[in-house]
């Protein structure tokens, strides 16, 4: 048993972020993970405004450039064979979007947690949360690779332990909200496929993205309603991507027949969004294990990153102080403001029941959303947004 300040379960976007940020600012924090080190997870990576401006205002962008993650300065909307380019207009020092492989951002901020001072333990799935005299929250208990039983007491526990969290499950946080909509998706690195930024497009019933990223590979994937995924299955995952990609892209002007296709592909078969209750008595949920939307977003890492930053700044106005329930109160009421407003229109996106011009104005509302979380963050960080 040891005593730490904080644990932090689930080592990626949301879990490592925290635990840096929170060792940062001095505190005793255990993070910890049942995976490996700088392992893959089932994910494409498109990292939106928010969170690369946060990897900036950490230091950390320039080791996302130094592993090779190209910069990316455009996004083409095709819709059918109706294309429009938007430029990323540089803002507070970030004059590029990137998509690093999980492999690469995990590391990065793994590395940097570590660097702080957090402790950082990978192999140790946790099973049970335990609990003072008057239920609330004082740590975890859980099993390393050997078997070997966990435990560690802490003031706070944070559960970064994506969507199906055993500490959102353990501290019976209530889900709020829950979605309707899912899309499935199969998705694979091809190489020498000509891109200049992100491609995303759309054709009634389908979707797919093209995502420059490291080692020259390009990730793309192709999206369908998860309810017709089966449908759209023809036994071999390979033909069945390959008429994905076609129905939404239309060959993308012979650019996908010249490059050369993944060796692997993965496949996601959809979930609905939820949020849940974001905090209790000594726990608080950041990441998916919070507020989960459809990949079709290519928002969910950005939401990780900005929840990190925003539970670090509360938690740091407070520490164990009798007000720690206000500091994480005040964190679910940002967190919220932007869960909220995504929830609906990503719903919306996911649903794949729009017509282009319905789809088009909630790309607009997403962009608007995404303005407004930029500024969230800039002022968490008293940055000054120019207008
Ligand atoms: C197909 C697909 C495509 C996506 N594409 C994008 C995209 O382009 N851009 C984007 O921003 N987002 C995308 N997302 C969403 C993104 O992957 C998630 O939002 C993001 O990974 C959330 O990070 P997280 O740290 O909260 O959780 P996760 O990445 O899920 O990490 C949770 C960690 O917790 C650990 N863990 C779980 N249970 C336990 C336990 N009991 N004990 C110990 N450790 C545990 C796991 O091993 C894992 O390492 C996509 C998602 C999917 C499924």
């Amino acid at each position: 048993m040891r005593d730490y300040d904080v644990v932090v379960v689930g080592a990626r976007a949301a879990g490592a972020a925290t635990a840096m940020l929170l060792a940062r600012q001095g505190l005793r924090v255990l993070l910890v993970d049942r995976d490996r080190y700088g392992s893959d997870t089932l994910s494409t990576h498109a990292l939106m405004r928010g969170s690369v401006l946060l990897l900036s205002q950490w230091g950390l962008l320039e080791r996302i450039v130094a592993a090779g993650t190209p910069a990316i300065r455009q996004t083409r909307f095709h819709y059918g064979a109706d294309m429009m380019t938007v430029t990323l207009k540089p803002t507070m020092g970030v004059e590029a979007l990137f998509a690093p492989r999980r492999t690469v951002l995990d590391s990065v901020l793994v590395d940097a947690a570590a660097a702080a001072g957090a402790e950082v333990r990978f192999g140790v799935t946790v099973t049970g949360l335990l609990r003072d005299r008057a239920s609330r929250v004082t740590g975890i208990v859980g099993h390393d690779r050997t078997g070997a039983t966990v435990t560690a007491e802490s003031w706070l526990t944070v559960g970064a332990d994506g969507t199906k969290s055993a500490v959102a499950s353990q501290a019976g946080a209530a889900t709020v909200r829950v979605g309707t909509a899912a899309g499935a998706i199969v998705y694979g690195y091809w190489s020498e496929l000509a891109v200049d930024g992100y491609e995303w497009f759309y054709r009634p019933g389908h979707s797919a993205g093209m995502i420059p990223t490291n080692d020259g590979d390009v990730c793309v994937f192709a999206g369908v309603p998860a309810a017709k995924f089966a449908k759209v299955m023809r036994g071999d995952l390979d033909d069945t991507y390959r008429h994905m990609l076609e129905a939404a892209t239309g060959g993308a002007g012979g650019r996908l027949a010249a490059a050369r296709p993944p060796h692997r592909l993965r496949t996601w078969v959809g979930r609905p969004g939820f949020i849940r209750q974001a905090h209790g008595a000594g726990w608080v949920l950041v990441g998916d294990a919070g507020f989960f939307l459809d990949p079709l977003s290519t928002h969910g890492i950005t939401d990780a990153l900005r929840d990190a930053e925003l539970l670090a700044r509360s938690v740091a106005d407070t520490g164990r102080s009798d007000d720690l329930g206000s500091a994480l109160a005040r964190f679910a009421g940002d967190r919220d403001s932007v869960a909220g407003s995504l929830f609906g229109i990503v719903e919306r996106i996911a649903s794949y029941g729009w017509d282009v011009a319905e789809l088009k104005r909630s790309l607009l509302e997403l962009s608007s959303v995404m303005s407004e979380e930029v500024e969230l963050i800039a002022a968490a960080r008293g940055l000054r947004v120019p207008s």
